[in-house]
């Protein structure tokens, strides 16, 4: 396993990275070792949380199983947590500009309440 607190693992240029050392601000709903999350920024739901592997990795392309394991258990964690596990949520992962992400750090998009189709 990598150590994935390890500096080399840190982008200076990231805004998630930096959310993640604490050198900015963020709304935290949820931390541990491996895994990262706070409220987006800009909600298009009514729950709108961002939830992120702490490793810099750029996309779900540069991921591994270790890292998705930890994802997967703090999603779960997270909609029990927020009470949203009954009520249904969704998961979103933009890869690539082409398909919407804006932010080259990782993450997945927890929405619920209020969807809309999209
Ligand atoms: P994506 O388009 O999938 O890359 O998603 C990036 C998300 O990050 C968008 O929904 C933004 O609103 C959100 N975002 C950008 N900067 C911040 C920030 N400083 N704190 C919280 N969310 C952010
Ligand atoms: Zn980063």
């Amino acid at each position: 396993m990598s150590d994935y607190n390890d500096q080399k693992y840190y982008d200076e240029n990231c805004i998630f990275c930096k959310i993640i050392k604490g050198d900015i601000p963020s709304s935290k709903v949820y931390e541990d070792d491996y895994v990262i999350a706070f409220n987006d920024i800009a909600p298009k739901a009514k729950v709108h949380l961002l939830v992120v592997p702490k490793p810099h990795v750029k996309d779900i392309m540069a991921t591994d199983d270790f890292l998705m394991a930890n994802v997967l258990e703090a999603i779960k964690s997270i909609s029990k947590k927020l009470d949203i596990a009954d009520k249904g949520f969704r998961v979103i992962n933009n890869c690539g500009a082409s398909a919407g992400q804006t932010v080259f750090h990782v993450h997945f998009h927890i929405m619920s309440g209020n969807l809309t189709d999209f």
